[in-house]
């Protein structure tokens, strides 16, 4: 029996882990936790009735208590709760699926207690890679990565015992506006930008694949997990989203997981590796695709991949400031308060007044979350 502690149970990534979950005898869910969905989750516990729930705000935790109090269950609330759940005895994979550097400190605490991660919340790696990486490393854990492309890396890597990366493939769907100018984005709206060609996920997410800025996430994500130079990363557009990323050894041989665009597979496969199990779904149909094609990104229009890379040479908490003044700014975006062509600019801002500071720890990260925010509702909040 696996038994799994899952964060952000009622997320895009949460509920696919459960239906993962539910079709499998072997796994058992022992603690939830999300951020104030009540209802959903109280729906989550009396089917997989785990021994601890967690949300976020007291006050949801608190009609929660009351809702399940015929159930032998305990609710927490905020960070005490999560990193409850991070430690607790009786499970043995952490699936970090909250949005978000809310990830940082649970995946720490996850670590330090040998747990072994599936990590979904690519925020953790990307402000905080260089504390995680090397605890993983000190405590012996392995750091399974969820994102499809990440974990199409982690197959292609399988077998090949050291041989060095020469470079990672990262594939790109391009999102919906691929192939449009800058000029051409200038109108989008919400709508638009949440219609996601290939891929169903969180609104935050879908945002962040229109803008590229998820890729950009992604390159800092895979240098960490990876160990690789940042001049070893090649984000390639691949629109069809079969090929879910590449490696390319030294030799000049390219292997590659392909697969439909399904995220249960990369889950299941954290969740079982290093086996692999039956899955439902549509299989790849080579005589039904047409073709692969593949592009360069365009870096002048997608301003928020070209940051990206920007960001990661300087190192330190300016991932941090890319990375919260993303977050910040696709919320602005999805209230309507500023324009989509705004999201790179205000990261750039944020990523140029931000005060460098060269190895951050966490509390230092948090308070690089905390000014980014601060400057942002200063300017761009009203
Ligand atoms: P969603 O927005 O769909 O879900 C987020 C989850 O986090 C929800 O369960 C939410 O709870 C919970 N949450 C939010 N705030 C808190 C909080 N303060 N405390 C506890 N829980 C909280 O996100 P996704 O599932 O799309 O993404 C999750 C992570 O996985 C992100 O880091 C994303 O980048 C990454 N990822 C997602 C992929 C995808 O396909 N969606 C692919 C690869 C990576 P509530 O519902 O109550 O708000």
């Amino acid at each position: 029996m696996k038994k799994i502690a899952l964060l952000g149970s009622t997320g895009s990534i949460g509920t696919q882990t459960l239906e993962i979950v539910r079709e499998h005898k072997d796994l058992e869910i022992t603690a939830l936790a999300a951020g104030r969905n009540v209802s959903l989750l109280e729906k989550q516990i009396r089917e997989f009735q785990p021994k601890l729930a967690v949300l976020w705000e007291e006050q949801a935790a608190k009609d929660l208590r009351r809702r399940v109090q015929d159930l032998p269950i305990k609710i927490l609330s905020g960070m005490e709760g999560l990193l409850e759940i991070a430690v607790m005895p009786e499970s043995e994979i952490l699936v970090t699926a909250i949005v978000g550097m809310l990830g940082i400190r649970p995946t720490i605490a996850a670590i330090e207690a040998g747990k072994t991660i599936a990590l979904a919340n690519k925020e953790t790696l990307v402000t905080a890679g260089h504390l995680i990486m090397p605890l993983a490393k000190k405590n012996h854990v392995s750091i399974l990565p969820v994102d499809s492309e990440h974990s199409a890396i982690f197959q292609s890597l399988n077998g090949e015992h050291g041989n060095k990366i020469h470079k990672i493939l990262l594939t790109a769907s391009g999102g919906p506006f691929r192939g449009k100018k800058r000029e051409e984005l200038q109108k989008i709206q919400v709508e638009d930008a949440l219609k996601h060609p290939n891929w169903s996920m969180g609104r935050k997410i879908t945002i962040d694949s229109a803008t590229m800025v998820n890729k950009g996430l992604e390159v800092m994500e895979a240098k960490w997990l990876f160990d690789v130079n940042l001049d070893q990363i090649q984000v390639v557009v691949h629109p069809e989203s079969v090929i879910h990323s590449m490696v390319e050894y030294e030799d000049g041989a390219v292997i590659a997981q392909l697969g439909t665009p399904d995220m249960r597979l990369p889950i299941q496969y954290a969740l079982y590796y290093p086996e692999r199990r039956s899955l439902s779904g549509k299989r790849l149909d080579f005589f039904e695709l047409a073709s692969l094609t593949f592009e360069k990104p365009d870096l002048d229009t997608f301003q928020g991949l070209r940051l990206a890379f920007t960001a990661m040479e300087q190192g330190g908490n300016i991932p941090t400031a890319y990375n919260a003044a993303n977050e910040k700014a696709v919320a602005l975006f999805l209230d309507r308060k500023i324009s989509f062509l705004q999201i790179p600019e205000i990261i750039q801002t944020c990523m140029e007044t931000c005060v460098f500071e060269k190895q951050p720890n966490v509390e230092k990260i948090l308070e690089t979350e905390a000014e980014v925010y601060a400057l942002i509702e200063s300017r761009w909040s009203f």
